[in-house]
């Protein structure tokens, strides 16, 4: 069964299972749809860094995080730059990189917190939100982390994995993690650099992944490869969620880089703990 469920009149998609059996917790994939943007960026773009009207965006920002009932100064963004820094949020991080994408938490590509009411968000059209929660944790836990091709071959994933171990203390038999809407294997193709660099991360298993089509061409499936390298992580398999709906097949609902040839907007997968 798919993990994120439509709601909100199709603003959203939410982690509904995690949701119902964490009632403290909000988790979800914003859609294209139900905001003031225009053009290839109609009309929830919420990227600031993609040549949309600043205004347009920051308004559509508003209207995601107000639907679920977090104020716009909990919004917490990173620039992303396909590596796999990830940062721990001060209360000085707080709010960084909502009204300008200069102001964002520097080359970083995965956030994590014990706060509450602050709305970890991050940016996507095509590569792999993973979503984290560590809800037994002295301190609850959450995470977001951005994962295309690089950030999945850098292990940004099992990196979010060690740094909740090596801040917290949490044993990766206490997260759950969730691998949200992407690029599926159905569209996303791949020459032999990437399909090298997938194997050798995967080994013996990049054979689950990738599909060569022709010469020097694949077909990978990013999903799969950042699940095999949570799991190898020490995330129970029963403690992964993950999407099967594809970004560029459903262009009525989300952006796609691929398939809008560069110019579109962005989605933002958030997280974040309400207070009390
Ligand atoms: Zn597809």
């Amino acid at each position: 069964m798919e993990p994120f469920v439509m709601q909100e009149k199709g603003l959203m998609l939410r982690l509904t299972g995690w949701e119902s059996k964490w009632p403290q917790l909000v988790a979800g994939f914003s859609t294209r749809n139900g905001g003031v943007s225009r053009r290839e960026y109609e009309s929830l773009n919420c990227g600031l860094h993609v040549g949309d009207t600043v205004e347009h965006v920051i308004q559509n920002r508003r209207k995601l995080v107000e639907a679920n009932g977090f104020s716009f100064a909990s919004w917490t963004c990173a620039e992303q730059v396909h590596g796999s820094n990830i940062r721990v949020i001060t209360d000085d991080d707080v709010g960084a990189g909502r009204m300008a994408h200069s102001d964002a938490i520097a080359e970083t590509d995965g956030l994590l917190t014990d706060k509450r009411n602050v709305f970890l968000a991050s940016f996507y059209a095509d590569c792999v939100p993973l979503f984290f929660y560590a809800p037994k944790a002295k301190a609850q836990v959450i995470g977001v982390a951005h994962a295309g091709w690089r950030g999945t071959v850098a292990r940004i994933g099992p990196k979010m994995v060690e740094t909740m171990r090596k801040i917290w203390a949490i044993g990766p038999e206490n997260i759950y993690a969730a691998i949200g809407p992407s690029i599926g294997a159905c569209c996303y193709e791949v020459n032999d650099i990437v399909a090298d660099e997938i194997k050798n991360v995967l080994g013996a298993k990049a054979f689950r992944v990738l599909t060569e089509t022709r010469e020097g061409k694949y077909m990978l499936n990013l999903q799969e490869t950042n699940r095999i390298l949570l799991e190898r992580a020490g995330i129970l398999p029963s403690h992964i969620e993950v999407s099967h709906l594809c970004t560029s097949c459903r262009s009525d609902v989300f952006y796609s880089y691929r398939k809008e040839k560069g110019k579109t907007g962005r989605m933002t997968a958030f997280i974040a703990l309400k207070e009390g």
